[in-house]
C-alpha cells in the first residue's frame, strides 16, 4: 500500500467510525425509551361511596329579648358556638342598662343574627294592635329607626304568621290585613314550626333531650312548613335559672352530634335571603 493510499484509508476509517458513533448516539434515546418498562398503573378498586344523608336545616330563634334570661342565653350560645336568630323588642333594648349591654354583646358577635319583633310588642294587647295596619307598620319601622338599622326579617308579636315569597300563613285571621301590609312594605315575616315552651312557673316544659327527639321526629315525618327546614321558637326569659340554662346547653350539644342537622340563621331560610337582599 502506498503511503498516499494508506492516508486515504485512514481518513476514511475515521469518517466511518465517527458517522457510526453519531447515528448510534442519535438512536440511543429511542432505544432507551422503547426498552424502558412503563410501570403498570395501579387500577383503584371500585370504592362504594356511602350515599350522603340529606341535610336538615334547623333555625333556632329567641323572642322578646333582651330581658333577664338573655345573659344566660348569650353565654351558652357563645360557649357552644351555635348560631341563632334573636327577635328583639325595641322597648326591651332601651329598657335598662343591663339590657342595653346585652344588646351590644349580641350585635358584636357574628353567631347572632338580630331581627325585628316590633318596638312595643303590641303592649301585649294583640287583638287591638292588629286592627290597625298602619300602627303595626309604624311600630316595626320605629324599631328600625331607633336602632338605625333596616331589619326586614320580622316576627309578629303574639302571632305565628309567615310571609315569604313562598309561604303565606296566618294563624289568627283578624291579623291578616296587618301582616299583608307589613309584607307589602318589604318585611319578610317568619313564624315557627315548633316551640320550646315553659310551664306556668317559667321552668321549661320539655327537657333538652325531649325537645331534640321532638325535632328529630318532625323532620322524619315531614311536619314542617318547608320540607327539611324547621324553625324553633323559644324565649330568652325561660333561661333565667341555671337548670333551664343547662337544658339549653344539653340541647345544643345533642344537635352538634348530628352531622345531618345544620343550624342556620333565618336569613338563610329558603327564599328569605334573596327577598331581603
Ligand atoms: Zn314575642
Amino acid at each position: 500500500m502506498s503511503k498516499k493510499l494508506f492516508v486515504y484509508a485512514f481518513i476514511l476509517s475515521i469518517f466511518i467510525s465517527l458517522t457510526h458513533c453519531q447515528s448510534a448516539s442519535d438512536q440511543e434515546p429511542k432505544t432507551a425509551l422503547s426498552s424502558a418498562k412503563i410501570p403498570e398503573r395501579e387500577i383503584p378498586e371500585e370504592i362504594e361511596k356511602p350515599t350522603p344523608t340529606p341535610k336538615k336545616y334547623l333555625y333556632i330563634t329567641f323572642d322578646d329579648g333582651p330581658n333577664k334570661g338573655t345573659q344566660n342565653v348569650i353565654k351558652t350560645l357563645k360557649k357552644e358556638q351555635v348560631s341563632v336568630t334573636m327577635f328583639l323588642v325595641g322597648e326591651h333594648i332601651f329598657g335598662s342598662k343591663d339590657q342595653w349591654f346585652d344588646f351590644n354583646e349580641i350585635i358584636n358577635d357574628t353567631i347572632f343574627e338580630i331581627a325585628n319583633h316590633s318596638y312595643s310588642h303590641a303592649n301585649n294587647q294583640f287583638m287591638k294592635y292588629y286592627k290597625d295596619s298602619v300602627l303595626v307598620l309604624n311600630d316595626f319601622n320605629r324599631m328600625n329607626d331607633s336602632l338605625k338599622r333596616k331589619l326586614l326579617i320580622g316576627r309578629t308579636p303574639g302571632r305565628n304568621i309567615w310571609r315569604t315569597p313562598t309561604l303565606n300563613i296566618t294563624d289568627i285571621k283578624s291579623s291578616k290585613e296587618s301582616a299583608d301590609y307589613l309584607s307589602k312594605n318589604q318585611y319578610k315575616l317568619i313564624g315557627w314550626d315548633w316551640e320550646w315552651k315553659s310551664d306556668e312557673k317559667s321552668g321549661l316544659k320539655q327537657t333538652g333531650d325531649k325537645l331534640f327527639n321532638e325535632i328529630d321526629s318532625l323532620f322524619f315525618n315531614n311536619k314542617t312548613r318547608t320540607q327539611d327546614h324547621l324553625v324553633l321558637l323559644t324565649h330568652d326569659q325561660y333561661f333565667k335559672d341555671s337548670i333551664s340554662t343547662q337544658e339549653l346547653e344539653k340541647f345544643l350539644k345533642r344537635i352538634k352530634t348530628r352531622e345531618d342537622i345544620v343550624v342556620r340563621k333565618i336569613r338563610d331560610y329558603p327564599d328569605v335571603r334573596t327577598a331581603v337582599n
